[in-house]
């Protein structure tokens, strides 16, 4: 008997050259409010430098910060949506350094008491690719998430030998999102960012705009050997692309391995990257949080959210991703795959269910909007709210392929037709380009009888058991009827006859 004891490594354990990845990420959301955390100046992107900030922005002597209620209420949106504790009692505090652009010399955030505690981002990990494809559930445990307000901007450019300072942006509320570091590479690592992306988004608590650096993330990596302790971490600051993400976390890695190897030890630093050399480089060593000398800031109360609030915020949100992924299986049938894929936002969501429920056919409806209409959208670099076809004429078109009145072929061409003329409407195009299938039996039978006459060869090799010779028949057919025979049909009355 053979006992020797099998080798059995954790599934879960994805190694790079023998070393685990390890990432943390800490997100900037930009809050999507009309006005500023602390001032009632607007947060509008794009305006003329220094012309949306006003006293208490430009820290001026005397003015005193007025907390955003709407800032607030994100916030607690943000906490019910990802299962979080939603803190009674939280504090802001000073953040002290100095910084051209920060003209207080101070950051005002949240440090020991933040107002969104714990919780955790569910997502799915695609293995493969396409409908087949299996999905592996994952979920990233959250550390915190709190408010805080927006630094300056420093300019370079259109300035030679000095740097131009917009405050604009000072003031602007975030909420920076802080994950434990249970990531373990960088497919991982994007995965986590696009679902939170797509929640805070979902929720309407931020743009996402990652150009204008409304959504900015910045991942933490090392690397060990499977079981040793952390390794040291270096943050890759500001990611504003998912490409990107995915670049810097991967040649960072690379790095850090390639530095043990050599025997050089990992130094905590904080780096950026350069999208135009796909390389991360230091950009300072990592200050401490002793480095801030942290204090609770004495120009605000604590900030205070009693249960009555939180639960008023419950009843008026919106039906959240998952949940509503889940009541897709649920109610119409789909896979995890489907349900996954059709809230991938919630106008996607919302053309489906409009779809589905007008022609009654909600898994043929998920099928085209995933494949022919995103196809479309796609080649035009754009998103469903730009979809020239209706949901109604979807689900018309949907119910003409279920009753037989037209094949999946013919769908495409009317699809086709209506993209650049979508006041067609389904029947009418169908009609006019004479797509109807042929049903009739009597006619279709007719079709079948003269091809089987006009190809004796193939009908022999057939009944010599080459089942390939019928594909040539139903090819013959379908041609005879000019596309327009029913395949199933088609296929049925072959089978009867050459039986
Ligand atoms: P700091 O306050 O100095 O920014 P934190 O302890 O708050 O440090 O961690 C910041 C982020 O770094 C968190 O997302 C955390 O999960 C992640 N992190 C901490 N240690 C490591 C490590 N050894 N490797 C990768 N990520 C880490
Ligand atoms: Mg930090």
């Amino acid at each position: 008997m053979n006992t020797a004891v099998q080798d059995k490594k954790p599934a879960a354990q994805l190694l790079v050259q023998g070393y685990e990845v390890v990432i943390g990420f800490e997100t900037h959301a930009q809050l999507s409010t009309q006005s500023k955390i602390f001032s009632r100046a607007p947060t509008a992107f794009g305006a003329e430098p220094n012309t949306q900030a006003c006293a208490v922005d430009l820290a001026l002597p005397g003015t005193l910060p007025v907390m955003n209620k709407g800032a607030v209420e994100r916030a607690i949106e943000f906490g019910l949506a990802v299962g979080s504790h939603i803190a009674e009692r939280s504090v802001f505090a000073r953040k002290n350094y100095f910084y051209p652009d920060l003209p207080k010399g101070y950051q005002i955030s949240q440090f020991e008491i933040p107002v969104v505690q714990g919780g955790a981002i569910e997502f799915y990990l695609e293995n493969g690719k396409g409908t087949g494809s299996v999905l592996e559930k994952k979920s990233v445990r959250l550390v915190r998430a709190h408010l805080e307000e927006d630094a300056g901007k420093s300019l370079h450019e259109d300035f030679i030998g000095q740097t131009g300072i917009d405050l604009n942006r000072a003031g602007t509320p975030l909420l920076e999102i802080v994950t434990e570091p249970d990531m373990r590479g960088s497919s991982e690592a994007v995965a986590y960012a696009k679902e939170l992306h797509k929640i805070v988004t979902w929720i309407g608590i931020c743009d996402g705009n990652m150009q204008e650096g409304s959504f900015r993330c910045d991942a933490n990596v090392s690397v060990r050997k499977p079981g040793a302790e952390l390794g040291t971490r270096r943050e890759i600051k500001n990611l504003n692309s998912f490409k990107n993400m995915q670049q810097a976390i991967d040649f960072e890695i690379r790095w850090q391995i390639e530095e043990l190897e050599d025997g050089r030890a990992i130094q905590q630093a904080t780096v950026l990257f350069n999208p135009d050399t796909g390389e991360t480089r230091a950009m300072r060593t990592k200050e401490d949080a002793a480095d801030y000398r942290y204090f609770p800031d004495p120009d605000l109360p604590p900030l205070m959210i009693g249960r009555d609030w939180v639960e008023r915020v419950r009843a008026e949100m919106t039906e959240l991703p998952r949940v509503m992924a889940q009541r897709f299986v649920a109610d119409y049938g789909l896979s995890d795959y489907d349900a996954t894929a059709l809230t991938q936002s919630r106008e996607v969501a919302a053309y489906f269910e409009a779809a589905a429920q007008a022609c009654g056919q909600p898994k043929l409806v998920g099928n085209w909007i995933m494949g022919e209409i995103s196809r479309r959208l796609n080649l035009a670099e754009a998103d469903i709210s730009a979809c020239p076809i209706t949901p109604a004429q979807l689900a018309q078109l949907v119910s003409r392929i279920q009753d037989g009145t037209i094949s999946n072929n013919a769908a495409r061409q009317v699809l086709d037709a209506l993209w650049s003329e979508p006041q067609g409407t389904v029947d009418a195009l169908i009609e006019a380009k004479g797509l109807k299938q042929i049903n009739d039996s009597d006619a279709l039978e007719k079709i079948v009888d003269a091809v089987l006459a006009a190809n004796p060869k193939n009908v022999e090799q057939y009944r010599a058991g080459n089942t390939k010779a019928l594909n040539a028949l139903v090819g013959q057919i379908m041609k005879g009827s000019q596309g327009k025979a029913n395949p199933q049909q088609v296929n049925a009355l072959l089978l009867q006859k050459l039986a």
